[in-house]
């Protein structure tokens, strides 16, 4: 018999008299209120002046632009491609670096967030023979040796030392300063382009969402090998936090498309919270999101091994999209399972366009942790600033319904089917087989 006083699950959205919109996002916990009339604001989103670039700097606009790969710490890796054929490319010697074009490259954030030192000194983690011996070879050419001591400085100046402290340092210490960029534990992927190709004006920065749909595919595959990479170089690592920061609302530094990868030694704080739940009830995931989304209409696509829907219950207007492989951990999903999870957050961004600054958040099962947990990843688009109130109450205005944000998004996506602009064989809103749209633990 059901205990009338027994508290109730919230309801993820409820509709008031008056069209307030309050919502509750059950895995974080998360409140939001779309309060009417805030929400038929325009888009609060300043156009950059379309101003034409001083001719031949289409790649020199910053430092993750082609000509500069002096300016950032040396690379990891490399994706090259030859006509239809990618391929990765590890340890390119200094005086190869401009001998090919990368379409993307892994390197060392030179300010991380959790840096090498943290690492050392904290679990004892050490650089392995192949970062050594990478370290070694680079530093032996005398262009790569200028190139690593050369951002290593940068890096010393920044912290306050000074230029004749630096040429009193010993040799063997100047060398240990630039281990962290073979063997540090925070990554960037950047990929090539800073405009789209053929623009010539400073305003049509290359965003995720216009890149082909094939090259896309790479960009996410060679971010989940980075990842993958991260895990097994640092045993001490719980959790590799994988995002991007798009436009400098979001937090960039550069306006060129660029991913971010930081090990950390903690699950953090949205998994910590959604693991007992997720112990508890296998089938949290469906319950909580793609049913729900399902049920409520906020589909927007879904392909083969993934679905897309409008998010609710998050601070930001937000699109989500959820892995229904198997695997929770995205370097063991097939590439099939990869490639799908690709096209459809490609057909995100391409749908949000490269005006809205996002940052593009990805959740995945930890290595260490056993229960099941589908691979996701949330499109946040920071349209608004979060004030005195949300501070005060911890209650968010989102000025963007999930309804709405379904609405716009839908139609874009419509639209951009049409044109040829997003991967085939993705079905959009209602096309979506509702039986379809669920997360199996396997
Ligand atoms: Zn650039």
């Amino acid at each position: 018999m059901d205990d009338p006083y027994a508290p109730r699950r919230p309801v993820p959205i409820t509709l008031l008299p008056d069209g307030t919109i309050k919502q509750i996002n059950l895995l974080s916990g998360t409140q939001v209120w779309t309060v009417p009339g805030r929400g038929q604001r325009p888009l609060d989103v300043a156009p950059t002046p379309a101003k034409p670039i001083e001719p031949g700097t289409r790649d020199a606009l910053c430092a993750f632009c082609a000509e500069c790969y002096e300016q950032t710490p040396p690379e990891k890796a490399r994706v090259v491609r030859e006509g239809e054929h990618w391929r990765t490319l590890r340890g390119v010697s200094p005086s190869e670096l401009h001998a090919t074009t990368a379409e993307f490259r892994r390197i060392a954030n030179l300010f991380e967030i959790v840096g090498y030192d943290y690492w050392r000194a904290n679990h004892g983690v050490q650089a392995d023979a192949q970062a050594l011996a990478h370290r070694d070879a680079y530093l032996s050419c005398p262009s790569g040796r200028e190139h690593a001591f050369g951002i290593a400085w940068r890096r010393f100046q920044a912290a306050g030392g000074t230029q004749s402290e630096w040429d009193l340092l010993p040799e063997a210490e100047r060398v240990a300063l630039t281990t962290r960029f073979f063997a540090g534990g925070h990554d960037v992927i950047v990929a090539r382009r800073h405009l789209r190709d053929g623009a010539d004006t400073a305003d049509a920065l290359a965003s995720s969402g216009s890149l082909q749909v094939e090259e896309h595919r790479h960009y996410l595959r060679f971010t989940i090998e980075a990842m993958a990479d991260l895990y097994a170089k640092i045993p001490a690592a719980r959790y590799v936090v994988a995002f991007q920061n798009w436009l400098k609302p979001a937090g960039a530094s550069f306006d060129h498309l660029h991913k971010q990868l930081v090990a950390i030694d903690e699950f953090g704080r949205q998994i910590e919270a959604e693991l007992p739940k997720a112990q508890a009830d296998p089938d949290l995931y469906n319950a909580l999101a793609l049913d729900y989304a399902a049920r409520e209409g906020l589909v927007l696509a879904e392909n083969e091994h993934a679905v897309a829907f409008a998010g609710f219950g998050h601070r930001y207007p937000t699109l989500e999209v959820y892995s229904r492989s198997t695997h929770g951990r995205p370097w063991e999903a097939s590439l099939p399972e990869q490639d799908a999870m690709s096209d459809l957050v490609h057909a995100m961004h391409a749908a949000t366009g490269p005006a809205i600054p996002c940052n593009e958040e990805w959740q995945h099962q930890p290595p260490s942790c056993s229960t099941p947990m589908p691979w996701r990843i949330q499109l946040k688009w920071r349209i608004s600033t979060l004030a005195g109130f949300e501070g005060g109450s911890r209650i968010y205005l989102n000025t963007i319904s999930p309804g709405a944000l379904r609405d716009q998004v839908l139609a874009n996506l419509m639209q951009l089917r049409e044109q040829g602009r997003i991967a085939p064989k993705i079905a959009l809103g209602a096309e979506c087989p509702v039986a379809q749209l669920r997360y199996s633990r396997g």
